[in-house]
């Protein structure tokens, strides 16, 4: 019967060894999610020949009726999960039961612990999927033919080091899987368990998932009569999309099934968000916002985008062209009554439907956030996980900036703490009488941020500052430049005004400072020469020396640096040098001889520079001078 040609057998790919170990490890207590992934997989292939089927009917031949059968065997001690979907091409076989072809793979298995709680979540992370069978079989079959072939391949592994592949006859296109249950795995091969199971795990997924139900005739007697076995396929998911049904129907645990299935994640999403439009544009929505980060998430080019359907037919997965690169994380269904049938990718790009249910969804993302920010502990879980992400969102979507700039969070001096829980409505609510600016400071590291020289002033009176310390943080400010009509200024940029907060004698009292110390500053001026665009007297310092500030409208550090790394030839600034003369070095400075002036001046400068967290040029010399100093 099964002619089986081209045998051979290969090896995994080392991150597959590497993750059935660890997952057979770690994901003992959750094993029963293997029949969750691999109906997934077969509701997919269904899927996916229904739509190659939408401009080729006759790929369907005489079977049309696209399910998932659930069989065991009790004494074998097996289950079969078989589709009547696409199927696989012996290539197909080898390159997804073989390898993992996701990016990132590598660093992924790098942080996996050994640790088993934390190791099945970052599994359950990365998505376990047709793996996961291995959680409760010591062998696994698989059959299948792909739809457009003749040829049909048994794959077969102990999931140890290596596969068996072959080619062989399968008369019906689809895939069976047979598991070969471990010892300790038996329980699964019982009806009522797999029942329970689908029923738990699997009720959303449209295709019917069918079991057999073998029934006996009886005699007179109520006896059962043998040989007279009838075995009927009963259906035993709800078989609807669950998108479709209505939302009072559908409950948060199936909601939450549903999620895993379109989300390949395997823990709880934050929130969801279903909606059925009508109208000029008719179409329903169902969105997630899942609990933690994927692996990839910072990939831009990542996988990302939602499930698309059209009039409940499936049209492709990882649509990216429904929300805008910021919302990347949002998962779910869009389902349009509008688009066509067979709308490609490229399609797509150019459907103007395309950009209306864009702009629908980004807000109905948003309105999401927004609502899911009035329960500060979950929107805690959403920003530590998505935030950069979010902050890419003024650069991106200038027409939702405000929206956005709402659901920001920030370290800040208010709670001088590294965890970004403070809004900038929390900020503005805070604001000194007469303040009129929100106040913020970019560094490279929470440390650096909150124990800048900067601070001084800010903290002497009292004024709440921003603290910033991500990558992407300069890149954001320089497209936020505004919240509820209130500027945000850079504490490190420009000539810091505070004097809407200052009082009179105060002005008066730094005016004349700045006067009596205009022959020291010229005398800085010149022993530093081109090195600073110019030398003041500082407003902003009450215990440094000195610092260096940045004009208004030069680029910050930490965006130079951003920019170097990528190859941008950028222009030199330099730095203006603020001395407060209330110090002592300051002091010193005035009173020294012209060979220790120049040295101190020097110093004065690279240390300001090193307190911003920049390079110096010449650090040698920085420590020759310091040292000359020190011990003369
Ligand atoms: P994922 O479903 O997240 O892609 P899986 O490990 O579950 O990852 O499956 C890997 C791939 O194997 C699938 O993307 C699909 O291409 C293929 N595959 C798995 N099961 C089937 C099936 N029953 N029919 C057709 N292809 C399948
Ligand atoms: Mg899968």
């Amino acid at each position: 019967m099964t002619t089986a040609t081209q045998a051979e057998t290969m090896g995994f790919q080392t991150e597959v060894k590497q993750l059935l170990q660890l997952m057979i490890h770690s994901l003992y207590s959750n094993r029963e999610i293997f029949l969750r992934e691999l109906i997934s997989n077969a509701a997919d292939a269904c899927d996916k020949l229904r739509y190659e089927a939408l401009d080729n009917d006759a790929l369907y031949g005489n079977d049309s009726e696209l399910r998932v059968e659930i069989e065991h065997d009790a004494e074998a001690g097996t289950v079969t999960v078989r589709d009547n979907g696409i199927g696989m091409s012996r290539d197909e076989v080898i390159q997804n039961l073989g390898t993992i072809a996701r990016s990132g793979t590598a660093e992924f298995l790098q942080q996996l612990s050994g640790e088993k709680q934390k190791d099945a979540k970052l599994i359950g992370q990365f998505g376990v999927g047709f793996y996961s069978g291995f959680i409760v079989s010591d062998e696994i079959t698989v059959r299948t033919r792909r739809v457009d072939q003749e040829q049909g391949v048994e794959w077969h592994s102990r999931g140890e080091g290596e596969f068996d592949i072959a080619d062989i006859d399968k008369p019906e296109r689809g895939t069976e899987i047979v598991l070969h249950l471990k010892e300790d795995a038996k329980e699964f091969a019982d009806a009522e368990r797999l029942k329970h199971l689908v029923r738990t795990y699997s009720d959303h997924i449209e295709v019917p998932v069918r079991m057999p139900k073998v029934e006996k005739a009886h005699d007179e007697e109520g006896n059962e009569i043998e040989g007279s076995e009838t075995v009927t396929w009963e259906t035993v998911n709800e078989a609807t999309a669950l998108w479709v049904r209505p939302k009072e129907e559908i409950s948060d645990d199936e909601y939450k099934a549903f999620y895993k299935h379109v989300a390949h994640d395997f823990s709880d999403p934050l929130t969801w968000s279903h909606n059925k439009v009508e109208g000029t544009l008719e179409y329903t929505s169902l969105l997630y916002v899942p609990g933690r980060a994927p692996f990839d998430l910072n990939q831009r080019e990542g996988v990302r985008g939602l499930k698309l359907y059209a009039q409940r037919v499936f049209i492709m997965d990882d649509a990216e062209q429904f929300l805008p690169l910021y919302l990347r994380f949002m998962k779910g269904v869009v389902d349009s009554k509008d688009l066509s049938l067979n709308i490609s990718r490229e399609l797509l790009q150019k459907d103007p439907q395309v950009d209306k249910l864009k702009s629908a969804l980004t807000k109905r993302s948003l309105d999401m956030l927004k609502k899911l920010a009035k329960d500060e502990e979950s929107y805690q879980t959403f920003w530590n996980a998505f935030g950069n992400v979010l902050k890419e969102g003024p650069a991106e979507d200038f027409a939702n900036r405000d929206k956005v700039a709402e659901l920001l969070r920030f370290s800040s001096t208010h709670t001088d703490s590294a965890t970004q829980d403070q809004s900038l409505a929390g900020y503005v609510s805070r604001m000194k009488e007469g303040q009129q600016k929100i106040y913020y400071l970019v560094a490279d590291g929470f440390n650096a941020a909150s124990h800048s020289p900067h601070l001084e002033i800010f903290r002497k009176k009292g004024i709440e500052v921003l603290l910033l310390h991500d990558r992407i943080d300069e890149w954001l400010m320089s497209h936020l430049t505004e919240y509820d009509s209130k500027s945000l200024v850079d504490v490190a940029k420009g000539d810091l005004d505070l004097d809407e907060m200052a009082d009179e004698e105060e002005k008066k009292a730094q005016e004349e400072t700045a006067k009596a110390k205009a022959p020291l500053l010229e005398r800085v001026k010149t022993a530093l020469g081109d090195e600073v665009q110019e030398v003041r007297i500082t407003h902003r310092l009450t215990d440094s020396p000195a610092c260096v500030v940045l004009s208004e409208h030069d680029m910050g550090y930490q965006m130079r640096r951003l920019m170097e790394a990528a190859g941008q030839p950028l222009p030199e600034v330099k730095p203006i040098l603020e001395l407060n003369p209330e110090h002592g070095l300051v002091t010193r400075l005035e009173s020294a001889d012209d060979s220790r002036f120049d040295d101190l001046a020097r110093i004065l400068l690279d240390q300001a520079i090193i307190a911003e967290g920049g390079h110096l040029e010449d650090p040698a010399t920085y420590v020759q001078r310091l040292n000359k100093l020190l011990s003369s």
